[in-house]
């Protein structure tokens, strides 16, 4: 496919993985820029909101490793998709990831929306460049959640800062030194969330050509699962960095000089502070509220006193809270029910809806009502006439 005759430097590909129906990636590699961008609001929307993101990208970015200019562009890339949605091109509620790099000999900048990450492989190991701006990274950084918790947490492809949404939305910028030799890697969650930190590492370190590598971790993370679209860009770092960044360059080899986000005003990071702050409260308030909504869906039975009850809700408690109404007390004695369905009610005997409880109540009572004390009562009894009121 490729025209470069020697040895590639780098290689981008995208993969649709094995679970989702359309792949809302979409990545970017044209030196000196690359990209990747995670699109979120399902189908005709993810996919357009990271394509206008990339276009956009493509067009405003800076030629040199500038990361202020990398951030402008970013922020031209939100006020795109922003715009787009108002149009009526994909739909309102549309975002994007959106993770860039200008590479410069060994000089990188980088600037960051959302959870795709930037890595850089060195001597020292896989270093994650970026910090995801997520709802479980920032447990993490709060210390009330482990790594490894994250990776099944249930809100873990919650992100708390995304382009598409917010005007005043702004990037988290990195200025890298790295060295020839190093391996840059841009990916999207479906590639992060599927293998570890040290799984990726083995691949970038013992496969060499980049095309292949990035092939390799994308075949990895199917093999995982393939849960997400997966997005992988590997760029190998050739050049050197230039003599006016030496002083940065020394004494640590590889200095990283993170600008974090061009926070230029403390307004602006008030508002996002704030904005985040709401962000946060709606999720806990909609996880809330769902699981109150889910439990008043359910229904259940059980023994109280002897008699048979029907519950709205879930037995048991729920993190310390117990999420059951309590809606029928019938007569129906569980003495005299068959000593299966006694024992069961014994626990809670869980059925789909309240429907269904009110229609095993009825079988119950039933049951009860018929329950042959005398032999003779096995015959076929008169249907008594009905009466009118
Ligand atoms: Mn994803």
């Amino acid at each position: 496919m490729s025209a470069r005759s020697s040895k590639a430097s780098f290689a981008a590909l995208t993969d649709v993985g094995l679970v989702r129906e359309h792949n809302e990636d979409a990545v970017l590699a044209e030196p000196p820029l690359y990209a990747v961008a995670d699109g979120l609001g399902g189908h005709l929307a993810g996919e357009v909101a990271s394509a206008i993101a990339i276009a956009t990208l493509q067009r405003e970015a800076p030629d040199a490793p500038d990361p202020k200019a990398l951030a402008r562009a970013v922020r031209a890339a939100n006020a795109a998709v922003i715009e787009a949605a108002e149009e009526g091109r994909g739909r309102s509620g549309m975002g994007t990831t959106l993770t860039a790099a200008i590479v410069s000999g060994a000089h990188i900048a980088v600037a960051q929306v959302g959870d795709s990450r930037a890595y850089l492989l060195g001597r020292e190991g896989l270093e994650r460049l970026t910090e995801d701006h997520s709802m479980v990274a920032d447990m993490i950084r709060r210390g009330t959640l482990t790594q490894e918790e994250a990776r099944s947490h249930p809100n873990r492809s919650v992100i708390t800062r995304a382009l598409g949404s917010d005007p005043n939305m702004y990037a988290d910028t990195y200025d890298v030194y790295a060295e020839p030799g190093d391996r840059l890697l841009l990916a999207s969650d479906g590639l992060t969330g599927m293998l570890e930190d040290a799984e990726i590492a083995q691949v970038l370190r013992s496969v060499p050509d980049p095309e292949v590598a990035a092939r390799t971790l994308v075949d990895a993370a199917n093999d995982a699962g393939g849960h997400d679209n997966i997005s992988v860009v590997i760029v190998d770092i050739e050049g050197r960095v230039r003599d006016d960044h030496a002083a940065v360059a020394d004494p640590a080899s590889r200095a990283r000089a993170a600008e974090r986000g061009d926070r230029v005003t403390s307004a602006r990071a008030w508002f996002a502070a704030v904005t985040f702050a709401l962000a946060v409260v709606l999720v806990v308030l909609g996880s809330a509220y769902l699981t109150w909504n889910y439990a008043r869906s359910q229904a259940f039975l059980t023994a109280e006193d002897g008699y048979v009850v029907v519950y709205r809700g879930l037995p048991g408690e729920l993190a310390g809270f117990t999420l059951r109404w309590r809606e029928i007390e019938t007569t129906v004695p569980v003495d005299a029910l068959d000593p299966v369905v006694a024992g069961r009610l014994s626990g809670a005997l869980r059925v789909e809806n309240m429907a269904a409880a009110r229609e095993l109540v009825d079988t119950y009572r039933s049951q009860v009502e018929t329950e042959p004390s005398d032999p003779d009562l096995l015959q076929p009894q008169p249907i008594p006439a009905p009466t009118s009121p």
